[in-house]
């Protein structure tokens, strides 16, 4: 019976390889058009409460009103009812079309076990709306690991992961297409470093994208992929997430961006006095956000740059006065014609780049 396994799996992946893998099915990497490397449309982030801090304004009695809008994009995690984007999947679905209309073709969908990924709701929306959506397998932060996660070793974490891909996950047939966004902290947990393990293993396995979301420290990114690498992993089709929170520093960017993951902004739309999860981050306008890929395009690393929103609270969808799922393509691409990144560069971060990365070898 083991046999049986490996022959079908193989299979499986047979049918992957120079393929993407969207909740519809294998698809031709063609067919991806612009790319939405990190966003979610449908979660829970729960795990990630923050009471409003000593001496600020306390959350209001009915958030939602327009009085509060700025309160809310101050304190986005300060408030329940925000945090629970999967109630809002009629407001995702219209955002969906306009993200067509404004020229989107596919989003990938980081949310991983622990903040309530929820496949039959992507496949409904990829078949509703036209989007292709690519779904993550894998583990968030370990502040959302089960106690039979942690039990798990790197081995039955991996046949986890690579199930996932290759058969379905959450007890359907509904393939993911990606590992990730796979969740670390800082400093990295010994579950985390095992998750990461288990990650390397399975794109050894299968030759497939690997999304990685790294802790708040500008050590973080190159330690992850130092594990990664030791354990087989393939750095150069592997995204580093939310550098734009993460490493501030010229110098250390570039150091960095030698490394050979690709590089990404990804929190496109967010701008916060105070960034609760880390109150020494200064977070960056969007202004600073293209200055960075503009940054990174003159020092020779356009084919590596990918960008996105990680929309995953209520108050970012334009239903709630958020800038939505097609601020980039709206607003964003055209000041980035206005600072020395020219259209075909533009093209290379929103499609090529994504192609490659997104597509099984
Ligand atoms: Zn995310």
């Amino acid at each position: 019976s083991v046999c049986m396994k490996t022959a079908s799996s193989s299979n499986v992946l047979s049918v992957i390889v120079g393929k993407v893998q969207t909740v519809l099915g294998p698809m031709d990497p063609e067919q991806l058009g612009r790319t939405m490397t990190h966003e979610h449309l449908t979660m829970s982030f729960e795990c990630c409460y923050c009471p409003p801090a000593a001496g600020a304004d306390p959350e209001p009695e009915n958030p939602f009103q327009m009085q509060h809008m700025h309160w809310l994009r101050q304190n986005p995690y300060s408030c329940r009812e925000n945090l629970y984007l999967q109630q809002e999947t009629g407001a995702v679905r219209d955002e969906l079309l306009a993200y067509r209309k404004a020229g989107g073709g596919t989003i990938v969908e980081n949310t991983t076990t622990g903040i309530d990924r929820d496949l039959p709701t992507l496949k409904q929306l990829a078949k509703d709306t036209g989007v292709h959506i690519i779904a993550g397998a894998g583990f968030y932060v370990d502040a959302t690991h089960s106690e039979a996660t942690r039990k798990m070793s790197v081995e039955k974490l991996t046949d986890v992961i690579v199930s996932e891909v290759l058969h379905g996950a959450d007890g359907t047939d509904i393939r993911c297409g990606v590992i990730g966004e796979i969740g670390t902290s800082w400093p990295i947990t010994d579950s985390e470093t095992k998750v990461l393990r288990a990650t390397a293993h399975a794109q050894a396995q299968l030759g497939c994208p690997v999304i990685i979301h790294p802790g708040r420290s500008p050590a973080a990114p190159a330690e992850i992929l130092r594990i990664l690498q030791e354990a087989g992993g393939d750095i150069s089709k592997t995204v580093m997430s939310h550098l734009d929170r993460t490493i501030f520093d010229e110098a250390e960017l570039l150091e960095f961006a030698k490394l050979g993951s690709y590089l990404e902004y990804d929190l496109f739309g967010t701008e916060m006095l105070n960034y609760p999860f880390h109150l020494e981050v200064d977070m960056p306008s969007d202004s600073q956000r293209v200055k960075a890929l503009a940054f990174l395009v003159k020092e020779g690393f356009e084919d590596r740059l990918v960008i996105s929103h990680d929309i995953h609270t209520k108050n970012r969808l334009a239903k709630f006065g958020g800038h939505g799922y097609s601020h980039i393509l709206r607003n964003i691409v055209p000041k980035m014609l206005t600072r020395g990144i020219t259209q075909q560069q533009v093209d290379k971060i929103l499609m090529d780049n994504p192609k490659h990365w997104l597509t099984f070898k």
